[in-house]
């Protein structure tokens, strides 16, 4: 591809020589797990989001699911997800051993519609997660408000949205709680897996800590049946790097969807994403709409344009989730979506004479 849909070599020819320092500081220090370059990276993130504590930990799927047990979340729950999300989700749900309850999306946002998450609430429901999907804020006062009336807890998936604005506050900051992927695709990336829970809530950010750390505080003292779920350290030493650029990549990307949306705003058959007055994505993923989607994919694949699709199957039609039963038709508007979504061209190091040509190709 001439143009990939994410440049992924280029993250490290930037920042070599940080990230070369990085590498040596670790492997030099002799301390190779839960170290200084964890406890530092936790401050600066938490201080990033807004919140008074985060805990790094494995990834963002572990994050996600030792979040809901922390709040004492299990067998017999439910907890309302997206029904268009990435399966990590509700992946995390299930580890949980609770059941996921899927919400549909507004179509023009893409993240959960808030008007129809009170059908979905039973006794039995003890959270919703909302998701910022593909870069962009969901709706999280009416969320709140309505977790509140219903005493539920709100775990946010920020795997898709570090740094992005709601109402002028970082999302990661916003429920009882969040979960945060640094997989390298993502915004803020490791050079491999990584993750976080970030929250204000000291006791939830203590019972995570000690969950990660095969359930102890004390070393040979178990608490709880807990996990290895530990960052890496080396991977804080990393992002600590990247997190210092985290604002000025984003800024770039925001260049590139502005491109985006001007040059395609009059294309016939296409959709573009809607961008509510409140929101200050960070466009993990640009993602359109189109009726022909297959077709087009095509035509720019042998144009040398790389491009995704954010997600060809919806969790509940996946073969992982036929237990719960869900027939096609069930969540028509995550359906929908599946065959209509296409990612394009983004990324920090995408320059505007690539997405240039994007535009071009799209319109040809
Ligand atoms: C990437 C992602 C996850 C999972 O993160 P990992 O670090 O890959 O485990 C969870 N939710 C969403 C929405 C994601 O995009």
């Amino acid at each position: 591809m001439s143009i990939p849909a994410l440049d992924m070599k280029a993250p490290y020819r930037e920042l070599k020589s940080e990230l070369d320092a990085a590498y040596a500081r670790f492997m030099e220090s002799g301390w190779y797990v839960l170290g200084e370059e964890t406890r530092t990276f936790e401050t600066e993130y938490a201080d990033y989001c807004g919140v008074s504590h985060c805990v790094g930990v494995s990834n963002g799927l572990d994050a996600l699911h030792l979040a809901l047990r922390a709040f004492g979340i299990g067998p017999g729950d439910e907890v309302i997800v997206p029904s268009n999300t990435y399966i990590a989700t509700w992946l995390a749900v299930t580890y949980a051993g609770a059941r996921p309850i899927p919400v549909e999306p507004n179509k023009r946002t893409f993240n959960i519609d808030p008007t129809r998450i009170e059908a979905a609430i039973t006794s039995r429901t003890r959270a919703i997660m909302p998701v910022h999907l593909y870069g962009q804020p969901a709706d999280m006062d009416p969320i709140m408000e309505i977790a509140n009336r219903h005493a539920l807890k709100v775990i946010e998936d920020n795997a898709q949205s570090q740094g992005a604005r709601y109402k002028g506050r970082r999302t990661g900051g916003l429920g009882h709680a969040a979960a945060h992927s640094f997989y390298p695709g993502k915004n803020l990336g490791a050079m491999g897996e990584a993750g976080a829970v970030t929250t204000s809530d000291p006791a939830i950010a203590e019972k995570i800590r000690v969950l990660r750390n095969y359930g102890s505080q004390v070393k040979y003292h178990n608490q709880y049946k807990g996990f290895n779920n530990r960052i890496d350290e080396l991977q804080a030493a990393f992002l600590r790097v990247k997190l210092h650029h985290l604002d000025a990549w984003n800024d770039r990307r925001c260049q590139r969807a502005r491109q985006y949306l001007q040059g395609l705003q009059d294309c016939p058959d296409i959709i573009l994403p809607g961008v509510p007055d409140w929101a200050q994505p960070v466009w993990h993923q640009f993602v359109v709409c189109l009726k022909n989607r297959d077709a087009v994919q095509k035509r720019l694949t042998g144009a040398g344009i790389g491009t995704l699709i954010h997600y060809p199957i919806p969790p509940h039609l996946s073969q992982a989730y036929s237990d719960l039963g869900y027939a096609k038709g069930a969540f028509p508007i995550a359906e929908d979506m599946a065959d209509t979504v296409l990612s394009l061209p983004m990324g920090p190091h995408l320059s505007a004479e690539d997405a240039a040509k994007v535009v071009e190709a799209i319109r040809g």
